[in-house]
């Protein structure tokens, strides 16, 4: 599932793409498709997210509300061209320029802005990962409903911080050292700030990059020696039996709740 870096890029490209001028709107989701006319014709303001939520603002106080869960995609093209692929289109928004074009998302519904702090999915949801400072993130691990649980649950905890997801999850521990099996209310001040400086850290570099986690002098001398992108993305995610990058031993993999986590027991002890 993109986690909350590539919503926040995805909806960079649609902000780029149609916002400004007035819109034609298609919306092909059943529930749905009679109310493209509410839309159609008005201005896109903003493109807005909130963890991995997208919230499309257009003029007149309407938002639609869009959750690429597994599946959903977004596309931009020129204006009219329909991108290649044998998904099912969900939303088309087409400006004078370029369209956007959102496939196989069903997490798809129309707010009038007022009423979007009832919806039942953005109403759990904690503050947004790209928007915290550090001293957010360390109050949030001080806060007594996440005290009693161990890391690997609250770093996907959409209540928590919302756009976290498997991949930051496992970078994020590892940057900061700390066991994914380690319960908040056990972390020392200094594992605590170090947990929010790292959380911060690769949530940002992730959005900047576009999904890659190790630090940038790392990974420039990793492609001088000819490491694929794949390969020199992460610190520990998705590396397996590969030696981490600080300590040499074998990377580990464990499976929790039937999600993947990657870890270093070493560097993470
Ligand atoms: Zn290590």
């Amino acid at each position: 599932m993109p986690e909350g870096p590539e919503i926040r890029r995805a909806a960079d490209r649609v902000e780029r793409a149609v916002r400004g001028a007035p819109v034609r709107v298609e919306l092909r989701l059943p529930a749905l498709e009679a109310r493209s006319g509410e839309l159609d014709g008005r201005r896109i303001l903003r493109v807005d997210t909130h963890g991995k939520a997208m919230l499309t603002r257009f003029e007149g106080g309407l938002v639609l509300y869009s959750h690429n869960q597994l599946y959903g995609r977004w596309y931009v093209e020129r204006h009219g061209k329909t991108p290649r692929t044998s998904r099912s289109l969900r939303v088309a928004l087409h400006g004078p320029e370029k369209s956007a074009y959102l496939f196989s998302a069903t997490d798809v519904s129309l707010w009038q802005e007022h009423e979007l702090d009832t919806h039942p999915f953005l109403a759990k949801l904690g503050p947004d990962l790209l928007a915290v400072d550090e001293a957010a993130v360390e109050s949030r691990l001080e806060d007594p409903r996440f005290a009693r649980r161990q890391l690997a649950a609250v770093y996907l905890d959409q209540s928590f911080l919302a756009g976290l997801g498997n991949y930051l999850r496992a970078e994020i521990l590892f940057v900061a050292g700390v066991h994914p099996t380690r319960r908040t209310r056990e972390l020392s001040p200094s594992h605590r700030r170090l947990l929010a400086e790292a959380t911060c850290a690769i949530a940002r570099r992730s959005y900047r990059t576009g999904g890659i986690t190790v630090d940038e002098r790392l990974e420039a001398a990793l492609r001088e020696d000819g490491v694929a992108r794949r390969g020199r993305r992460h610190y520990v995610y998705g590396r397996a039996g590969h030696a981490c990058r600080t300590c040499n031993e074998p990377i580990e993999r464990v499976d929790l709740g039937g999600r993947h986590l990657f870890l270093c027991s070493r560097c993470q002890g």
